[in-house]
């Protein structure tokens, strides 16, 4: 028989399908090191059929391609938001793109917003430790930034913005800190943010607070090993309407969305809980 668990139709709002031939060869690196499903890796970043395949093997019904120009940190331009739109138009009911306008290169970002949500992009992600300023930096000159948020808080497009630590080379984790996203839910009220990762591993507390304080404002639990989510999060079932699933496959560390799927739903959470943060939330933010 089936169980409610295996009923459920899954989005998984953070996983990384992106044009890897972009990459600087010493980021290529640390993203494959050690991983055995390498060729089908790079078939995947070609060819949505592939994805869906995985996807349909792994459990997991729907999912967020979260793309992002970093042409300094990662080596991915602004192509990034073509590249993205195009493969997911393959599926435009399972995959979800998302993609990115990095102000410091963009001569005009509030068009490059409208011009990646034109091209079919769905929602945006700022990357602060691998773009090199904070969220916050609009207060401090980065007029592109505002421009950002403006833009899409006027088109409903959701901004995912990257809180926590991250180890890609030349990456600034002090720009993780989740506490500089308060200022953007502040400026930008009606702006639906996800605060990607939690702020793991070090700033969970402060993410708790943010997705407390702002009605707008949700977490995703992508890169934190399930098992531990718990650990991180004591008090995650109170905020569940605010979170969402993801894996942050295939980042280092992250070796299937299966595994990750299946340890996440052996959490002690309530059933309730369970369905809003691996369905419903999901639905709800990317109908
Ligand atoms: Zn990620």
């Amino acid at each position: 028989m089936l169980s409610w668990r295996d009923e459920m139709q899954v989005t998984d709002v953070h996983i990384h399908v992106q044009p890897w031939w972009e990459l600087k060869p010493d980021v290529l690196a640390a993203m494959t090191r050690g991983r055995s499903d390498l060729d089908e890796l790079q078939k995947i970043m070609k060819s949505p059929a592939a994805l869906l395949r995985r996807l349909d093997a792994d459990g997991i019904a729907r999912a967020v391609l979260v793309n992002y120009p970093s042409p300094q940190h990662m080596g991915f331009t602004d192509r990034a938001n073509e590249y993205v739109a195009q493969y997911c138009r393959e599926a435009p009911d399972r995959l979800i793109p998302m993609g990115g306008v990095d102000p410091r290169f963009a001569e005009d970002p509030a068009e490059d917003v409208r011009r990646a949500a034109t091209a079919g992009v769905r929602a945006l992600k700022v990357h602060p430790p691998h773009m090199g300023f904070a969220a916050n930096a609009y207060l401090d000159g980065l007029d592109g930034l505002r421009a950002v948020y403006e833009e899409a808080q006027r088109l409903r497009l959701p901004v995912m913005i990257h809180t926590g630590t991250s180890v890609f080379p030349g990456a600034r984790s002090r720009l993780g800190e989740p506490i500089a996203v308060d200022d953007v839910a502040v400026d930008f009220p009606e702006l639906r943010i996800v605060l990607a990762h939690g702020g793991r591993p070090l700033w969970m507390e402060q993410a708790f607070f943010l997705v407390r304080r702002f009605p707008h404002v949700l977490m995703d639990v992508s890169s934190i090993p399930p098992r531990s989510v718990l650990r991180y999060f004591p008090r995650l079932a109170e905020v569940a309407h605010k979170v969402l699933y993801g894996s942050d496959w295939p980042s280092p560390g992250v070796k299937s969305m299966a595994d990750n799927l299946r340890d996440f739903q052996t959490l002690p959470l309530p059933e309730e809980a369970m369905t809003r943060i691996l369905e419903t939330n999901a639905r709800a933010l990317f109908p």
